[in-house]
């Protein structure tokens, strides 16, 4: 499939139409950033760590029922995919306390949260990702009823099937967000699943082997991510 013109430039990916309406071409690039945008860095392997562990872990979403956007792996940094309505909510699952709610909440790093946590955010660069809950979504018009509640369902199925997958190479899934879209009126999960958006911590060590190691500036990140793969089994081509 050919790409065709670049369509949207965002934080770590480039959208690109193709010659199929209904397809698009997302290309990972090695740009990392913090606090929507605010501090930048590229790091080697990046693009090509991050579409092979997005692919894999599609692939076994889709194994297990959830549809998602995901065609074709088309090379080490792009993949081809359906091209989504997105829906401009970020869905979060949260298995322990870190990040946002510890700050929010005062509580301790770390503690288990059972039941897992569901947190929407709103997407929206300029006022730091907001979070917003059910009613807003309704209010505003960003997406049904139905549809968000199809989007929590397929949020917590998700973190079901990757918490295990982790569990068994040695890690914790502590928690990770989700970006949902329609195509042809059904809800698919689409954007990317990688240590970007997931915070992955060894269950010996507690050390942390996901954006974290940027945010609080650990050194490390892409061999943490690789380290992630290995265990994980995921092979780069
Ligand atoms: P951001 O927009 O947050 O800076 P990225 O750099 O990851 O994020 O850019 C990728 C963009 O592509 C995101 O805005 C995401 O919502 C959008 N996107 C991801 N998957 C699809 C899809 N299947 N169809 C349409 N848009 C998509
Ligand atoms: N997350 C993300 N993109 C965002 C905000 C959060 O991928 O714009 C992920 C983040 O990596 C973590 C989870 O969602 O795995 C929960 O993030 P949190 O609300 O704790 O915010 P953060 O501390 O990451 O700003």
């Amino acid at each position: 499939m050919r790409k065709r013109a670049e369509l949207y430039r965002g934080k770590a990916k480039t959208v690109y139409s193709t010659d199929d309406p209904d397809l698009l071409v997302l290309e990972f690039r090695n740009d990392t950033s913090v606090h929507n945008g605010a501090r930048i860095e590229q790091f080697e392997r990046k693009g090509m760590v991050n579409n092979h562990f997005n692919y894999f872990f599609m692939t076994k979403l889709q194994e297990a029922g959830i549809p998602t956007h995901i065609e074709e792996l088309l090379s080490k940094k792009e993949v081809l995919v359906k091209k989504l309505e997105m829906v401009p909510i970020e869905c979060v699952v949260r298995n322990r306390a870190a990040g946002s709610l510890v700050k929010r909440l005062g509580i301790k790093e770390g503690i288990i949260l059972n039941p897992p946590l569901f947190d929407l955010f709103l997407k929206k660069d300029v006022q730091h990702d907001p979070m917003v809950n059910e009613s807003y979504c309704e209010t505003f018009g960003w997406v049904s009823k139905e549809n968000l509640m199809r989007m929590q369902e397929l949020t917590y199925k998700a973190n079901n099937v990757m918490s295990k997958i982790f569990d068994n190479a040695g890690l914790i899934l502590v928690d990770f967000k989700l970006e949902f879209g329609l195509f042809k009126n059904v809800v698919m999960l689409g954007d990317e699943f990688s240590p970007d958006g997931a915070r992955l911590w060894d269950k010996q060590t507690m050390n942390k082997m996901d954006k974290d190691r940027f945010r609080q500036g650990l050194g490390g990140l892409i061999e943490a991510y690789e380290e992630v793969a290995y265990r994980v089994g995921i092979k780069f081509c």
